[in-house]
């Protein structure tokens, strides 16, 4: 096992960025495990799975073969071989990956392949229960926040900058309802691990975050 960095916090906390800032200056592989959960949910809203079909997710679970990638300076997901990137941040897989990813039989199977991928490299992880669950012993763990509102208004951004139409009101409630649902389920629930160090990113840039964490990660070296 090499060095991890997990990364931790609600939807459009700005993880996704800063682990991938993180990744290319300290040279470390980045795991979006968020991207794992959205191909899963993409698959089983393509093949019309409900959350009850145990059977038929655990097929999809078994013919998954998910690879994440940076390439040059994207970051690319992969699903059987098409390239899903865009496919996963679509507002209908995000509205379904939350309920999703409470099932166990999927966590159980993601969280395997999550710790697979870290075997033989130093990665920066980022999710929801990396610190608490998935690498309860990482060498650095950081749990990232910001108001819901700051949240809405860097996902419509994101959205727009990747040329997907979305409102703000709208982005703001799925936010809130999915932080419910993410820190309200209970199996694997999104929280701050004891250890995890407090990063309030509401009113930071994002270089000052990614200073703030490289001091972090220094500290605990
Ligand atoms: O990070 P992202 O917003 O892409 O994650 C999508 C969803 O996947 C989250 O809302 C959460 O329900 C689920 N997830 C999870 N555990 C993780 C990462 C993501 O339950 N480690």
């Amino acid at each position: 096992m090499g060095f991890i960095v997990a990364i931790d916090g609600p939807a459009g906390s700005g993880k996704g960025t800063i682990a991938k800032l993180l990744g290319e200056r300290l040279n470390l592989t980045n795991i979006d495990t968020g991207a794992m959960y959205r191909c899963i949910a993409l698959q089983m809203l393509r093949n019309n799975i409900g959350l009850n079909e145990e059977e038929k997710i655990k097929d999809i679970l078994d013919n998954a073969d998910i690879v994440l990638k940076s390439e040059e300076s994207e970051y690319k997901v992969y699903l059987n071989g098409e390239d899903v990137s865009l496919a996963i941040r679509s507002e209908e897989v995000s509205n379904f990956v939350s309920p999703m990813s409470k099932l166990q039989i999927i966590r159980d199977k993601l969280i395997d392949l999550q710790r697979k991928t870290a075997e033989n490299a130093d990665i920066v992880m980022e999710g929801r229960d990396i610190g608490t669950n998935v690498f309860p012993n990482a060498d650095v763990k950081i749990y990232l926040d910001a108001t819901p509102e700051e949240r809405a208004r860097r996902r419509v951004k994101q959205n727009m900058e990747k040329g997907l139409e979305s409102d703000y009101n709208t982005v703001l409630e799925d936010i809130k309802a999915r932080d419910y649902r993410d820190s309200t389920r209970e199996i694997a629930p999104l929280k701050q691990a004891e250890d995890a160090i407090y990063l309030d990113s509401t009113n930071l840039t994002i270089e000052e975050v990614v200073e703030k964490a490289i001091e972090i990660i220094n500290n605990s070296k």
